[in-house]
């Protein structure tokens, strides 16, 4: 996996400390999430607060000494963001006005520093996760007056048969308006397990990859 964060680097004139990997470990249990510690690794990504909560608990338990950054990158339901800010330090899926508003309210109640990403909707549909683009500079704003939460860029899931070149270009085009909002907020967290390499290609910042570490998921039944 790392040879192939670094190929995709050397190929585009990145550099590799500049691509953070986020290992997606849902529907794996805390034990895998140990051995990939045991290895040196210590970002991680869940997408289910139910899942995602005691698992954390757990490595906490099985590996005292581990000092993992959890990510967020599921949908956020709001009743969740208090479990939520208790584990994870980085939310890849802010979407809406109303998710904002509960952070707004839960933030100042935790310490330590939290940042993120907007998520956006590539597709046409409004029922998938993900602002639409032209609603980004709006959600972008309330973003900027949360206290203690450094907004950090876009994150964007390439759509199911699109190809991700195409897809990943309008998070481009996405984040260079919120860079006129917001010149720091210039980081990218696109690209999993199918098009990871592309995406470091056109700058990504933080690939979230799950299954291509883990090998194949256990499905949830
Ligand atoms: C599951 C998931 C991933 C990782 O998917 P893989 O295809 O296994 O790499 C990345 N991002 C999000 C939001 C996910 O839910």
């Amino acid at each position: 996996m790392l040879a192939r964060i670094a190929s995709a680097c050397l190929a585009s004139g990145r550099n590799e400390s500049d691509v953070e990997l986020v290992a997606i470990t849902k529907n794996h249990p805390a034990e895998v999430v140990a051995e990939l510690v045991d290895l040196g690794h210590w970002h991680f990504g869940e997408n289910r607060d139910q899942e995602a909560s005691p698992k954390s608990l757990r490595l906490a338990e099985i590996r005292p000494d581990s000092k993992p950054t959890w990510h967020f990158v599921g949908q956020l339901q709001s009743n969740k963001v208090k479990s939520v800010l208790r584990y994870a330090r980085v939310i890849h899926s802010i979407d809406r006005a109303s998710l904002v508003s509960e952070l707004a309210k839960q933030l100042p109640k935790f310490e330590g520093s939290y940042s993120g990403f907007i998520e956006l909707n590539l597709t046409a549909d409004p029922g998938r996760g993900g602002v639409l683009p032209e609603n980004l500079p709006a959600l972008a704003e309330s973003v900027l007056n949360l206290e203690n939460f450094e907004l950090l860029g876009v994150m964007a899931v390439a759509g199911l048969g699109e190809d991700p070149k195409a897809e990943f270009e309008k998070v481009l085009t996405a984040s260079r308006k919120l860079q006129e909002l917001a010149p720091s907020a210039n980081q990218l967290s696109i690209g999993m397990s199918e098009d990871f390499e592309v995406a470091i290609a056109l700058g990504a910042t933080h690939i979230r990859v799950g299954s291509a570490i883990t090998g194949p998921r256990p499905t949830n039944a």
